[in-house]
């Protein structure tokens, strides 16, 4: 069996000011060395902490540069019919839907999601594949919010589902919208037409969208004729946007919003303390079953799979803590 520390790549990225911390005049806190994949942060008595990561992005580093290094060997996996997940942590704020989803039209600006899919249709479309070999793609998309599952392709978002465990299909959302893409307009589509769902759900049931779970994955099944037979092998790739990891001020927190930072803390400890158990190899048990996000993940996260974590970071000192706290959980995922 291969080494889960090997499949499992953490990154970490820090954005450019954005205007507010421009206006606070913020300092910069951050230094990233990129040569050795190091990142220091000042502290307040002036010294610095540092981190090392598998590969660490500037505030320069463009999205194409980010899909390469994270990305690229993931899809090109999915494609081979292997499981791989891609997730974006971090602050509210720090980057995280411009790291996944970006300018959707721009070619500059889009992001990992659209990238991806123009990757996989490229394969599927490119004339140097074997003739009998026969692609098919299909999509779905969920929101984990509040320890709910939500599917956001479907004509009620609001509806809860359930999860459901099956000997053939592994752990599955019963009923979630499976969308059959045959071209790479259909999966954009989907990716809008949930993204617009997820954003009236914010308005419909006061939801704050920083405190859910989204999920994209995309299903690639391969059909091949080998001698006769035909041979099917299924790749996923899970494209995970995580809530914003903030801690959340207890005071005049409503009894809904300490409910929800609950169960965000529990999914992102529950996913560090799975990550952690696979990448140090003397665990044998795999805490899966603590949370939803980290049950649905099963057959992705371990074994024969392959995992990217994409933790956003400012540079701003406003920011200290945070960032702060995001290093060091992105450190444990080593
Ligand atoms: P999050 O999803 O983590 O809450 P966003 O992705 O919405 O954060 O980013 C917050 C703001 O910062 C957005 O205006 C976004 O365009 C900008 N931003 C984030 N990362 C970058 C980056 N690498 N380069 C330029 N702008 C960025
Ligand atoms: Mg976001």
């Amino acid at each position: 069996m291969s080494k889960s520390s090997e499949c499992v790549k953490v990154i970490v990225r820090c954005r450019p000011f954005v205007k507010t911390e421009k206006q606070k005049k913020c300092k910069s806190i951050i230094e990233v060395d990129q040569q050795i994949s190091q990142i220091s942060i000042k502290k307040s008595d002036n010294s610095y902490k540092t981190f090392r990561y598998d590969a660490v992005a500037t505030m320069e580093s463009s999205q194409v540069d980010v899909y390469t290094n994270s990305a690229f060997s993931m899809i090109e996996s999915a494609i081979q019919g292997y499981n791989a997940t891609i997730f974006a942590y971090g602050q509210t704020g720090c980057g995280k839907t411009h790291t996944m989803i970006g300018e959707m039209d721009d070619e500059n600006l889009k992001g990992i999601m659209p990238r991806s899919f123009e990757h996989i249709f490229s394969v599927i479309n490119s004339n140097e594949k074997p003739d009998d070999r026969k692609y098919l793609v299909r999509c779905s998309f969920i929101e984990i919010y509040n320890e709910d599952i939500h599917d956001l392709l479907s004509k009620d978002p609001r509806k809860k589902k359930e999860i459901k465990e099956d000997p053939n299909m592994g752990v599955f959302v019963k009923g979630a919208t499976m969308s059959i893409a045959k071209t790479l307009a259909d999966i954009k589509k989907a990716l809008a037409l949930g993204s617009k769902n997820r954003k009236k759900g914010e308005t419909l049931m006061n939801k704050d969208s920083s405190r859910s779970h989204c999920m994209f994955t995309v299903y690639v099944e391969t059909q091949e004729s080998i001698a006769k037979s035909d041979k099917i092998k299924v790749g996923k790739l899970n494209l995970v946007d995580l809530a914003g990891s903030e801690r959340q001020k207890k005071s005049g927190a409503a009894n809904q919003r300490l409910k929800e930072a609950s169960n965000i803390n529990l999914s992102l400890t529950s996913l560090m303390n799975v990550i952690s158990a696979l990448v140090n190899s003397k665990k044998t048990h795999i805490p899966y079953r603590d949370s939803k996000l980290t049950r649905l993940l099963e057959d992705s996260l371990g074994g024969n799979t392959k995992t990217c974590m994409i933790a956003n970071i400012s540079p701003a000192d406003y920011n200290f803590e945070e960032t702060m706290s995001t290093l060091r959980y992105a450190n444990r995922a080593k």
